[in-house]
């Protein structure tokens, strides 16, 4: 009421790494559904003109045909490790369909894949995997001990770089008309796994004592999505990992 924004993009959330998802998982549910709930009603009581907000792919059905398209949300149940995360996100896009259908509003929903760069939450605990891992490597070189990464390193996943998001969430704010949800991820060419990842970050540290801490979960083997609908929408060429990693590390060092 105060600042009357025309515009809204919707992207707080109380969000983290998948060990922060497992243990909180009752207390994710609810913080995002009071958030989301929060937003959208208010979107519409000022009558803003289009809210965009964020979901994200680990919020897809654990068990689907790949690569996955954004019309299989809700096709089947998440994955246990975060289902409190994903229902409240859930919703937020079936809260977002049902203004639409019912005010016409322009509340849509993008699905970014996993996120990773500057300005970060860089917690060991409950940052998801790249801050955590840089931060890691960063400790480990320093006291001389091995890089721990948590469980087998064989899981596959598609990193956006954050610089990447926010202007492909600003392109969409300005010409997308269309309603559907668009997921905002890499090619799947560019699916990576966490050791090649934990390998990279390594490499920048100049540093190779890694250890695969198996006692640790997984998660989700993938959720490799398509994005083909974003790619009819615009033609936007993707920072390389090894760019946005190595700008995230100098960040993180200058910043610690
Ligand atoms: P997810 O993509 O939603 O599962 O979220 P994350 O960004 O937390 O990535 C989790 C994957 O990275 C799992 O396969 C973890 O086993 C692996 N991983 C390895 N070390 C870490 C770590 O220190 N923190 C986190 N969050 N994940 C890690």
């Amino acid at each position: 009421n105060k600042i009357k924004p025309d515009y809204v993009i919707h992207l707080a959330a109380c969000v983290g790494g998948l060990f922060k998802n497992m243990n909180k998982n009752l207390e994710i549910f609810e913080i995002n559904l009071l958030i989301n709930f929060n937003v959208i009603k208010c979107c519409h009581l000022y009558k803003i003109k289009k809210c965009i907000s964020c979901l994200s792919t680990c919020i897809f059905p654990d068990n689907v045909t790949y690569p996955i398209k954004e019309n299989m949300l809700h096709n089947g149940k998440p994955h246990e490790s975060n289902y409190g995360y994903s229902y409240a996100k859930r919703l937020l896009e079936i809260h977002s369909r049902l203004y639409r259908e019912t005010h016409n509003s322009k509340f849509i929903c993008i699905i970014p894949c996993n996120i990773y760069g500057e300005n970060d939450n860089f917690s060991l605990e409950e940052g998801h995997v790249i801050p955590a891992l840089i931060h890691q490597c960063y400790l480990s070189k320093k006291f001389n001990k091995p890089f721990v990464v948590k469980g087998t390193g064989s899981p596959l996943r598609q990193f956006i770089y954050v610089e990447d998001l926010a202007n492909i969430i600003l392109l969409i704010l300005e010409k997308y008309e269309g309603n559907d949800d668009l997921i905002v991820a890499t090619p799947e060419k560019d699916e990576i796994s966490i050791k090649n990842i934990a390998e990279l970050i390594a490499h920048y540290f100049e540093y190779d004592n890694i250890k695969f801490d198996t006692n640790y979960s997984d998660g989700q083997y993938k959720k490799t999505v398509d994005n083909t609908k974003l790619r009819n929408f615009i033609d936007y060429k993707m920072t390389d990992i090894k760019t946005g990693l190595s700008n995230t590390i100098n960040w993180f060092k200058l910043n610690y």
